[in-house]
């Protein structure tokens, strides 16, 4: 595997830099587990763990390494499976979430993707304020968001008008009517497709994200990226890596915590995703405008002129509202997600490590 292959460019380059002088190499974080990390490089792929000037260095969960990260370790000989892992690459683009301890913390779910895929059906299960959301993720994470609207063949007459009604909320923002069923509109996604760069889906479950990423890559992921394991019964089972190369060359994101995200910091991510009506409500003559009877107020203005519309200025009052307490509950049910997940991974790597360097 090339580091070009693996999402490598000029950027990563520039910033790896001074390690290359100190006879370090780079590799990207393709599996992250307790503690450890599944390494991949032009030495292959190995297991990495962070070294203990690293671990005394970090000040927060998030300066510890992430799927998708590019990391900096010492070269082993050929045999040897383990790696230090020195330093992380300044991150181009990350999506975090809130996650609970003593006090909330940021989490770094994926790091360095480049298009992020927002998956929505068209069977029904379409929620534009849920879309917003995501939306909100995506500009947080500094990816670039394109709107999936799937299962076209099932969409019923209204579909028609959802395309306009999205571009209302998501100025800018490339929107494609879809169906990995039976490839409707897929081939217009090629673009964002190119070898080396690096992508994932979000998405409510039974969107149709699987069938997705196995359309726009190719062939079936599951055939070719599976990592095979023994588990502690002695049965064969089948690791999902969490970072794939494509047969098509393209890289895919793919994890349960990537699936359900939602965001990290909700008046940031509101922020954001608004910018043009926070914008706007910077401008009202009084600091503490409420945007309804006051005189000079920009919001009023822009709504009564058209400029602002009135969907619009509806769904940023209400994801000020529900944000903060509606993305608790749905960070602890996805870390409760996430913690099974990584048990089962954990578990499944330690046998692997235990296999391949003879201890037990
Ligand atoms: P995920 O949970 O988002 O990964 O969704 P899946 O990829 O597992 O898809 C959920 C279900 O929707 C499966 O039964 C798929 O076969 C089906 N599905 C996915 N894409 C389409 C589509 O474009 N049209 C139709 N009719 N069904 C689809
Ligand atoms: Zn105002």
């Amino acid at each position: 595997m090339t580091l070009a292959e693996l999402g490598w460019n000029d950027h990563f380059a520039a910033a790896f830099a001074p390690h290359a002088a100190a006879g370090c190499v780079p590799g990207r974080v393709t599996l992250e587990l307790k503690g450890y990390y599944e390494v991949t490089g032009e030495f292959g792929a190995k297991l990495g763990a962070c070294s203990g000037k690293f671990i005394n260095t970090a000040k927060a969960q998030a300066d510890f390494p992430a799927i998708g990260d590019w990391v900096v370790v010492t070269p082993q000989d050929g045999e040897e499976t383990r790696v230090h892992i020195h330093a992380i690459l300044p991150r181009r683009t990350k999506f975090s979430r809130k996650a609970a301890g003593l006090e909330e913390f940021e989490q770094v779910v994926a790091a360095n993707i480049d298009t992020v895929f927002l998956v929505s059906a068209l069977d029904g299960n379409y929620h534009l304020h849920r879309l917003e959301r995501y939306l909100a993720a995506a500009w947080a994470s500094g990816a670039q968001p394109v709107i999936l609207l799937n299962k076209a063949d099932l969409a019923g007459e209204d579909a028609a008008d959802l395309p306009a009604e999205i571009a209302a909320v998501a100025p800018a923002v490339p929107v494609f009517t879809v169906s990995a069923q039976t490839r409707r509109g897929l081939k217009a996604l090629a673009p964002y497709l190119a070898p080396g760069s690096t992508i994932a889906l979000l998405g409510s479950s039974g969107v149709g994200k699987s069938t997705l990423i196995n359309r726009l890559v190719g062939e079936n992921l599951q055939d070719t990226g599976d990592v095979r394991d023994v588990d502690g019964k002695g049965r064969h089972t089948t690791t999902q890596r969490e970072l794939l190369v494509a047969p098509n060359g393209v890289i895919v994101i793919d994890t349960p915590g990537m699936r359900e995200l939602q965001p990290w910091d909700a008046a940031a991510v509101v922020g954001t995703a608004f910018a043009d009506v926070a914008a706007l409500a910077a401008r009202c003559r009084f600091g503490d405008c409420s945007h309804t009877v006051e005189p000079g107020c920009t919001i009023q203005a822009a709504l009564a002129d058209g400029s602002l519309a009135a969907a619009r200025w509806q769904s940023y009052l209400r994801m000020g509202r529900v944000t903060a307490h509606e993305v608790r509950r749905v960070n602890r049910a996805a870390q409760q997600q996430h913690k099974s997940h990584h048990k089962k991974l954990t578990k499944n790597l330690r046998q692997r490590v235990h296999e391949k360097s003879g201890e037990e």
